[in-house]
């Protein structure tokens, strides 16, 4: 019995410590706002054409990203996954400030999934990366001339310019940069949000 009690106490010592590792990295599933029909039925649109714009991507999802936004080193991103939000919601991405009219770059390649607009967004561009993931660019001054849905994309596709639509429009011009794991048809989370920081890498700067 002496043996057992002692192999409960290491057991409770080992997730005490490894458990906020866990929670850490877990995805963030958060309540998506209500939208009206119309709105709903483009996301189910949208949703139904990822499986076929996946199939021109990589099945493994990219292990580094750039950093898209120019002149920004990772090291300057203050972490603030998971930090509390106004009504109990919780911050699904990562902040990147610079300065309005800031280029922004896809931080992978991949295909435009959808390009549009939100209360809480503001202008946003979506890319579909390989392994299914969703990367998401929000609060954007402008979306890129020309930029079109489908459209394939590398890491110096220009998608927009840091700004301050939607919710930022109080706050500083930044780009919100979220990444969403693959779509799971079965799964309780149409966006399970992963943390962006831990994946990020400084974009060499440009030649040209
Ligand atoms: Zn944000």
């Amino acid at each position: 019995m002496l043996t057992l009690a002692r192999c409960l106490l290491v057991l409770a010592a080992f997730t005490s410590l490894t458990f906020p590792v866990l929670a850490a990295s877990s995805p963030l599933c958060q309540p998506e706002p209500k939208e009206s029909p119309a709105k709903e039925r483009a996301w189910n649109e949208a949703i139904a054409r990822l499986p076929s714009l996946a199939r021109s991507l990589p099945s493994r999802p990219d292990a580094a990203l750039l950093m898209p936004v120019e002149g920004v080193r990772v090291a300057q991103v203050a972490n603030t996954w998971n930090a509390a939000r106004p009504g109990g919601l919780r911050h699904a991405g990562q902040d990147i400030f610079a300065r309005r009219g800031t280029p922004v770059r896809s931080a992978t390649r991949g295909v435009v999934w959808r390009i549009g607009s939100s209360e809480r967004g503001g202008r946003w561009v979506y890319v579909l990366g390989a392994g299914g993931r969703r990367y998401y660019y929000a609060h954007l001054d402008g979306v890129a001339a020309g930029l079109r849905e489908g459209q394939a994309v590398t890491t110096s596709t220009l998608l927009g310019t840091v700004g301050d639509s939607g919710e930022a429009e109080t706050t500083p011009p930044h780009l919100h940069f979220a990444v969403f794991d693959r779509y799971d048809p079965a799964g309780p989370c149409r966006f399970p949000a992963l943390d962006p920081l831990p994946l990020l890498r400084d974009r060499p700067a440009r030649a040209d």
